[in-house]
């Protein structure tokens, strides 16, 4: 079955049969292994093509799901983390409910952290600048992962961990590159 973020689930594999299926999985040139407390896959909205799209979703998600997905997959989070990317303010692929939601928006995109859906939701909130979608988003991203890594606290959501802390001081401490310089120091505690 298909999830909601577009990966592929399959329940009921016998215990010992799944080492042998994620063999099998692999050669034919597919990855396993989408959830638990990392970075989730990247899921966006079809903004590139569609009519009221303001930024090409399909690139930056790519982009995303390279640097972020595959790039920290052996990166453990306080609790999943999840990244959407929206091609305009309608919200079709509900940004606002993401941990990261990129927003196109006039001149660039807009960023909301701390959303989440389900059992218990939050809606994020939006940073108050809007952003190149570019290299300034992804430096922006990772230095979102870097400051949950280091701030938040086992099983707790990043909504959780900016209500504690207040988000305009989250939103500070992702000003200037002081998360990406200590990137190092972060990822190895
Ligand atoms: S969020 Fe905007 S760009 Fe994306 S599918 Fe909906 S209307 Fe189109």
């Amino acid at each position: 079955m298909f999830t909601t973020r577009l990966t592929v689930e399959i329940p009921g594999i016998a215990y010992e049969k799944i080492e042998p299926f994620m063999a099998a999985v692999e050669e034919q040139g597919l990855e396993h292994g989408g959830t638990g407390p990392k970075v989730r896959p990247v899921v966006c909205c079809k903004g590139s093509t569609c009519q009221y799209g303001l930024i090409d979703t399909y690139s930056i998600s790519e982009r995303i799901h390279e640097r972020f997905y595959k790039g920290y997959h052996s990166v453990i989070l306080p609790h999943k983390f999840k990244i959407a990317v929206g091609g305009c303010p309608n919200n079709c692929v509900k940004p606002t409910l993401n941990d990261v939601g990129v927003m196109g928006w006039k001149g660039g995109c807009k960023v909301f952290l701390g959303g989440r859906w389900g059992k218990k939701y939050s809606i994020g909130q939006a940073l108050p600048r809007i952003y190149d979608t570019g290299d300034e988003l992804m430096e922006l991203i990772e230095k979102v992962i870097l400051f949950y890594k280091e701030n938040g606290k086992p099983g707790e959501r990043f909504a959780l961990t900016i209500d504690r802390m207040g988000f305009d001081n989250v939103a500070a401490a992702l000003e200037g590159n002081d998360l990406l310089t200590r990137k190092e120091e972060i990822l190895g505690k």
